[in-house]
């Protein structure tokens, strides 16, 4: 692609996949697959003079079907996994006192952070992969199948709210089996560049479902977008059961709100869990050097390099004040309100994934293959 864009947390210019994903699209020997990031559906109508923070996932994946995406899934599934997943870490790690605390690793900012300024704790990071990546390796692994193919190429795309999940695709830690598994990323504003460009009406399309079977998200899956999300989404993971009460105790337990740093607590079997809430690189900055200091102890540790969380990624449109930024953050927590299945682990497409593609595959798939690891 010849146009660039501009990311504006770290001054870096990133080259865009348009081109190859008009290409890809246009080729009939190839079947293209999306998956949308759960931010994306709260920040794009923005451009197409929706009331900010509107959850306009039913007119994306239309509109995606319109430019000739042949599936369109949810990240919000692939965001699951990774709550299934990083809870079974947090808890072994939890019970042996091992690598403690647990950091999650699902910003790809957020790790290459610690890498470059905190090398001593990238142990502490978790192994998951990030629900993009992990999305990635099970629709390749899915598509294997001749059946699932058709012969045809499969390109995966996501639509990401982020710049930083471009790099993220190439990084081989994530790969399987020495193989990319997302070929391009888009942001929020470069598929609006593409809708634009190919003329379809935006609010003019009739609103259709995310295709199966990875359409289908938990509203843990869809918090993800918003710092605290994550954390949020495990304890209602380690929750036993999913009465409203308890629910209801962990949305009120100081996982959420605007604050850069949020701090609580959750009884897990008699013992306590201190986790802090992270957004902001500054803010992360603070709380590893607490840690490092032993000034703070915690045994869950979240962070988000963007403030407020992805709703307010590099990718997303621009120019969102305070009230849109309330606004995306009401429009994810609503749809998890409106969204049956709260938990990760009950949503069944994950539960019968686990039966099936991924039985013996849960390291190859979902976790990163760190060198010396
Ligand atoms: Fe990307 Fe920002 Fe979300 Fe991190 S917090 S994954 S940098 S949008």
């Amino acid at each position: 692609g010849q146009c660039r864009v501009v990311c504006p947390t770290g001054a870096i210019s990133i080259h865009t996949n348009i081109d190859e994903v008009w290409e890809a699209l246009a080729d009939k020997n190839t079947k293209v697959i999306a998956q949308i990031a759960p931010a994306v559906r709260v920040a794009i109508g923005d451009n197409f003079g929706y009331a900010k923070g509107e959850n306009v996932m039913g007119k994306l994946v239309g509109v995606l079907h319109r430019l000739g995406f042949d599936e369109v899934y949810d990240t919000s599934y692939g965001a699951d996994l990774t709550v299934v997943e990083e809870s079974k870490e947090f808890i072994e790690r939890f019970t042996s006192g091992e690598k403690m605390p647990l950091f999650t690793s699902c910003c790809p900012a957020w790790v290459k952070y610690c890498e470059n300024k905190y090398p001593e704790f990238v142990p502490n990071l978790s192994t998951c992969r990030s629900p993009q990546q992990m999305f990635g390796a099970v629709v390749r692994e899915y598509y294997k199948d001749p059946e699932k193919n058709e012969g045809k190429k499969i390109v995966s795309v996501s639509i990401m709210p982020c710049t930083a999940k471009k790099e993220e695709i190439l990084r081989p830690e994530s790969y399987t089996n020495g193989k990319q598994d997302v070929d391009y990323v888009l942001t929020t504003t470069e598929i609006v560049r593409m809708i634009r460009k190919s003329g379809i009406v935006f609010d003019k399309v009739e609103i259709e479902a995310a295709d199966v079977p990875f359409g289908i998200g938990s509203g843990s899956g869809v918090i993800f977008g918003v710092t605290g999300g994550v954390t949020e989404a495990v304890l209602r993971r380690l929750q036993q059961g999913h009465n409203r009460v308890d629910m209801e105790s962990i949305k009120k337990s100081g996982v959420r709100g605007d604050d850069g740093i949020k701090v609580l607590t959750y009884n897990y079997n008699g013992r306590e869990i201190k986790a802090a809430v992270v957004n902001g690189l500054a803010n992360a900055d603070k709380v590893l050097q607490q840690i490092k200091n032993h000034e703070a102890e915690y045994d869950f540790v979240e962070v988000m390099a963007c403030r407020r969380g992805c709703i307010m990624g590099g990718g997303q449109p621009v120019n969102a004040g305070p009230r849109t930024r309330k606004a995306r953050m009401k429009g994810l927590y609503d749809t998890d309100v409106n969204t049956q299945i709260k938990k990760s682990n009950e949503n069944p497409m994950i539960l019968s994934l686990y039966d099936t593609l991924l039985k013996g595959k849960e390291h190859e798939l979902l976790h990163r293959n760190f060198s010396g690891k």
